[in-house]
């Protein structure tokens, strides 16, 4: 029988209330006789607190990263006393201990070294969904659901890139048949940590930020769930990230290849890997609100929908860096840019975008540590200078395609900002510029007020702004 990967987020996770709504949402689908496999991040902020954790004890700072684990013992072992009736609490209460003793053990050995790799730095971060996986099966268990706990580190196998690791999906898929498929067949609910894998040899790994909805993909791909659901802590995808804008509307659909270019550019709402797994299997994607479970949310289908609006959705990616290239005889010989590209291959940079003249080429990274030596390196081809805190606002609509004058809007709408680099990409489905960082919100906001007044009322959910339109009348 097809399953249903349901993930939860941190804010879905983040105390006994949250855990305890998000258990009635996978007990109202199993009660509509659907099978969920659930996905969970750590709660909210605890992989920020192990992170912090795990780089002060890497400068030595034993007591700041053991007070920092001793907050999130604290925490967690109050949740579960929120959650399960004081009978049910001695293994679960000792076990919490095991862990954060383990944990401590840990930082007073990289304190002790004063040295952190990216591989114990995995180590560290990977308790916060290994604690709450297991906690929140206690939970379900207790409000009488059938969950068993399964580690994902025994289904995400990955490669040894700490941090940000390559997951194996022939293998996952393998692994996903193997040890998740019997579990559903037998009518059971496995509950698994995401962003958290494991080599072959069994190190553990994680998947970069976010990497939990990237986990619930591959697990969704490899037992080709009937639909991936991202549970979240607002509406679905919006218009644009409601924090930046308030106004933000609902997207109630969007194409596989919109919603990706929104979640590779800055729309913290989705993990940009998530997508593929999916495309893959063409399996739907749905983003929705654990606060507000009634909600429909955003559905992630392979056609995009008819929208008479240019575009569905404005994302923004901070911290980037601009880094120009001038070199005025070298530029466009043969063989130049792709001596420009191994550089960045080298140090393991991707370029977001590029812009070329004659004389010079700019190209915008992610800002990082590692800036200085690839500058170094670059300055063997060309007099090279770079710039920080730059933001890449990133504009997605199929419908931009052959429709005039949109460019004209888009900079009109912003005319009091400084534009450095503008792009639209070949798809023809997303139109980009870096401006600085703290221009970004009021761009965002500008862009909003322009191109989403007559939203198209098939593709956003224009109800609020209606009873807001109602009030004023
Ligand atoms: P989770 O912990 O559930 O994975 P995240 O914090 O990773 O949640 O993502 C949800 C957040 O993404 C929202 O609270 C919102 O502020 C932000 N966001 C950014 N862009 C968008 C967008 N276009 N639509 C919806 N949310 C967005
Ligand atoms: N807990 C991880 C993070 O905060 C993964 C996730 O929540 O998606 O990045
Ligand atoms: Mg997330």
């Amino acid at each position: 029988m097809k399953a249903v990967v349901m993930k939860f987020g941190g804010t879905s996770v983040e105390d006994a209330v949250a855990i305890n709504r998000t258990a009635k949402i996978v007990q109202g689908r199993i009660d509509q006789g659907q099978r969920p496999v659930v996905v969970v991040s750590a709660m909210a902020k605890v992989t920020d607190q192990l992170l912090a954790a795990a780089k002060s004890a890497g400068r030595g700072d034993r007591n700041g990263a053991l007070a920092i684990s001793a907050r999130l013992r604290n925490r967690h072992c109050d949740t579960s006393a929120a959650l399960l009736p004081a009978a049910a609490q001695g293994p679960i209460q000792s076990w919490i201990q095991q862990e954060f003793d383990s944990i401590d053990e840990i930082l007073r050995g990289l304190s002790a070294v004063g040295e952190l790799t990216l591989r114990t730095n995995d180590m560290v971060v990977s308790f916060g969904e290994r604690l709450s996986s297991r906690l929140i099966t206690e939970a379900f268990r207790n409000q009488g659901m059938n969950a068993v706990h399964v580690d994902a580190r025994t289904v995400i196998v990955t490669d040894a890139q700490h941090g940000k690791a390559t997951p194996d999906s022939a293998l996952i898929e393998a692994r996903c048949q193997q040890y998740l498929q019997p579990l559903v067949d037998a009518g059971q609910v496995p509950i698994l940590g995401g962003f958290i894998g494991s080599t072959v040899e069994g190190v553990t790994t994680t998947l970069g930020r976010g990497g939990s909805d990237y986990t619930a993909a591959l697990v969704g791909g490899g037992l080709e769930a009937e639909a991936i659901e991202i549970w979240t802590d607002v509406n679905g995808i919006m218009t644009a990230d409601p924090r930046v804008c308030p106004d933000a509307l609902r997207v109630k659909t969007i194409s596989f290849e919109e919603a990706a270019e929104l979640a590779y550019f800055g729309a913290k709402v989705l993990h940009p890997a998530t997508i593929l797994p999916a495309v893959q299997k063409n399996i739907p994607v749905l983003v929705l609100n654990s606060r507000n479970a009634q909600n429909e949310g955003t559905r992630i289908t392979a056609l995009a929908t008819h929208c008479s609006s240019p575009f569905k959705s404005i994302a923004a990616k901070k911290k980037l860096t601009i880094i120009d290239l001038v070199a005025s005889r070298m530029l466009m010989s043969h063989g130049y840019l792709r001596a420009v590209f191994e550089i960045f291959d080298k140090h393991k940079t991707a370029v977001d975008m590029v812009s070329t003249s004659e004389v010079s080429v700019s190209l915008t990274v992610d800002s990082n540590e590692q800036l200085p030596e690839l500058a170094a390196d670059l300055s063997k081809l060309a007099d090279v200078t770079y710039e920080g805190r730059k933001a890449l606002i990133c504009m997605v609509g199929g419908n931009i395609r052959g429709q005039n004058g949109i460019a004209a809007q888009v900079f009109h709408a912003i005319r009091h900002i400084n534009v450095r680099m503008i792009s639209q990409g070949a798809a023809e489905i997303n139109m980009s510029f870096m401006i600085d960082e703290d221009d970004v919100d009021e761009a965002v906001r500008s862009l909003h007020a322009a191109f989403f007044v007559d939203p198209d009322p098939d593709i956003f959910d224009i109800t609020a702004r209606k009873a807001i339109e109602s009030v004023h009348l």
